[in-house]
């Protein structure tokens, strides 16, 4: 900073005009102004500086050019009338910029300094400028002084404007792209609230176009994507949007009547447009179409809202083959399942969840030989919510990992606490479900061990409940993760088995110490002889692969009868308990000890 002050300083000095007689063009009191004459020395090195230059004074109010270097000169035009007597008029003649209201302006204040952009001209064709203005301290001089600077930024501001014209642009159309289609619709919306003027968003999915892609190649699908903009083009309106979203997604903006005909006749023209097979050299290729419409409304907020509205519909267009218009249930299933997501991140967090326990019964003596721990949500407002419910809203939004190392602690605590309660370790284990999710996402193994680190229970006191879906995600990977945790000498169940798809062959090959038969076999059991047929060939197949068998879902007595007789080893079911909370847990077994 200080050096460009100590520049101006001696720029100060310069003066315009002859070198050989200064300051011949001046009138004396002019002359008088300045510090020292200025020289050829010192024109030249102001003409060395790369930014242009003045040095400007106020005579009789107007502001004059006293000096000004190379860059100046070429910046206002060579053919710049001399400056003393144009430079009251126009500063810069060759540019035009209205400078002298600014200048004046700035010499009359008390400012030491001013910065400001300029344009010169409108539109595409405008030259910007980077202004300065900068004191000159007086020294004997009364008439205030500046220097003046001129920074073209002209380029660096059309770099910009075509960055974000490209930015705004699909490339292979020249359609807008969704960014600008979204400001579009942004505009739209102000008229909408101002003037109460009704437009609809259309939005159209090529349904077979990624097929006939790689059918045809990139290059003829991009020929592809350009007729079908053509035909688009061909169905609207003067004032109507039309924008490439993504791939084979378009999208129309259109300023319409208040009732929704106008906007579904347009849809169906444009499905008329592309009905016409498309020509591609020797192939004539037929496109389909979805066609979703949704009109504007008090309750969207925002250009986004809008377009989502019109995908929902689209979805519904899919299914049923004609343009569809968009319905506020649409998104009333969406949306409670997002809000359902934030609460139930919510409830985590606040510890709101809590376990059920129900007991596992082994057959043969009728003990409580274990526990499996239940995941429970009692919602203040909306009360219990089945975790039929929320655990796949907690496996699709990723909640499942926290909500499953949630469980593990809270499990195994649970079993120590039951532990101190009794004085000695109690003969049961604790059983926890584990997602595929969260096989998939979260380092199993070391929550596993954390939880039975925090809790101090031996790993011979878990068990980890999976499902079949676990395997068929990953099957090595699964192996991998199975055996660690199994080294922890925590046992495993193949939970709900028979309802997945699971290879036999390669159960074999897991470290699985337990199937557990799914309901879906147990409870018809008494009344179909299939069910019974497959019940008895799981417990067939697991005694040959060494596993032992929980029974699920068992409800009555002669249940419980039918399954000692196949030689079943433990069951679990409302005939003995339902799953309870921790305290009645505990109570059931101290009931039936002994
Ligand atoms: P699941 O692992 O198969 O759990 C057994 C389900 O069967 C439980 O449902 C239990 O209440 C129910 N049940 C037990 N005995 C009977 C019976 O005799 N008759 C009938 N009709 N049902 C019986 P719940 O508690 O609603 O849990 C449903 C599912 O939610 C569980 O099925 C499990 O897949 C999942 N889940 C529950 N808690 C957790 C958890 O902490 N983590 C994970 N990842 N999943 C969980
Ligand atoms: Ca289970
Ligand atoms: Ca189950």
């Amino acid at each position: 900073m200080r050096a460009a002050k100590t520049h101006n300083e001696q720029a100060a000095k310069v003066v315009d005009g002859g070198a050989a007689q200064p300051g011949a063009m001046f009138p004396v009191a002019l002359q008088e102004l300045l510090d020292t004459p200025r020289t050829a020395a010192q024109q030249e090195f102001i003409d060395t500086l790369p930014i242009a230059i003045a040095l400007l004074c106020l005579v009789e109010g107007n502001p004059s050019i006293l000096a000004r270097n190379r860059a100046f000169l070429d910046l206002a035009g060579r053919r710049a009338s001399p400056p003393a007597t144009d430079g009251a008029r126009e500063i810069c003649p060759g540019i035009g910029l209205p400078l002298v209201p600014e200048i004046r302006d700035f010499l009359a204040s008390d400012e030491r300094e001013r910065t400001f952009d300029m344009q010169e001209g409108d539109g595409i064709s405008g030259r910007h400028f980077a202004v300065r203005l900068v004191r000159l301290s007086g020294g004997e001089s009364p008439v205030p002084r500046c220097i003046l600077s001129l920074i073209d930024r002209t380029q660096q501001v059309e770099g910009e404007r075509s960055l974000r014209t490209q930015m705004l642009r699909d490339s292979l159309t020249g359609l807008p792209n969704r960014a600008a289609f979204a400001e579009q619709v942004e505009n739209a919306m102000l008229n909408f609230e101002t003037e109460g003027r009704q437009f609809a968003v259309l939005l159209i999915d090529l349904t077979r176009f990624s097929r006939v892609n790689e059918g045809v190649g990139s290059l003829a699908g991009d020929e592809l994507i350009i007729t079908v903009a053509r035909r688009l083009v061909s169905t609207l309106r003067a004032g109507d949007v039309l924008a490439r979203l993504v791939g084979d997604e378009f999208a129309v903006l259109l300023s319409v009547a208040d009732d929704p005909s106008e906007a579904m006749r347009a849809a169906r023209r444009i499905q008329t447009s592309l009905a016409t097979p498309i020509r591609l050299g020797e192939l004539e290729i037929k496109i389909d179409c979805a066609v979703g419409v949704a009109m504007m409304a008090p309750a969207v907020d925002d250009a986004e809202d809008l377009i989502r509205n019109a995908q929902f519909a689209m979805k519904r267009a899919k299914g049923s083959g004609h343009a569809e218009l968009y319905q506020a249930c649409d998104s009333t299933a969406a949306r409670q399942r997002f809000s359902l997501e934030t609460e139930l991140r919510r409830a985590i967090e606040r510890d709101q969840l809590t376990l059920a326990f129900q007991p596992l019964i082994e057959l043969a003596t009728g003990r409580v030989v274990g526990y499996e721990a239940l995941a429970r949500w009692d919602h203040p407002e909306k009360g219990p919510i089945s975790p039929a419910e929320f655990i796949p809203v907690a496996e699709e939004s990723g909640l499942i990992v926290q909500l499953g190392r949630w469980a593990l602690r809270a499990a195994t605590r649970t079993l120590a606490e039951w532990d101190r309660m009794a004085g000695s370790p109690l003969p049961v284990h604790m059983a926890v479900n584990v997602s595929a999710v969260q096989f998939q996402r979260d380092d199993v193994v070391s929550a596993v061990q954390a939880a039975l680190a925090e809790s101090g229970i031996s790993g011979s006191r878990l068990k980890i409940e999976l499902t079949e879906s676990c395997i068929v995600s990953d099957p090595s990977g699964i192996a991998k993760v199975l055996r660690a945790i199994h080294d922890l000498d925590v046992m495993i169940a193949m939970d709900d088995f028979g309802t997945g798809y699971s290879s036999l062959a390669y159960l074999q090959k897991l470290p699985i110490d337990v199937l557990k038969i799914d309901r879906s076999f147990i409870a018809p059991m008494l009344v179909d002889r299939d069910s019974v047929a497959i019940v008895r060939a799981i417990l067939g197949l697991a005694s040959a692969l060494g596993m032992t068998t929980t029974a699920e879902g068992v409800e009555s007595e002669p249940l419980v009868e039918t399954l000692i007789g196949l030689g079943c080893d433990v069951a679990q079911g409302f005939h003995f308990a339902r799953p309870l909370p921790s305290d009645q847990a505990y109570a059931y077994w101290r009931e039936r000890r002994a």
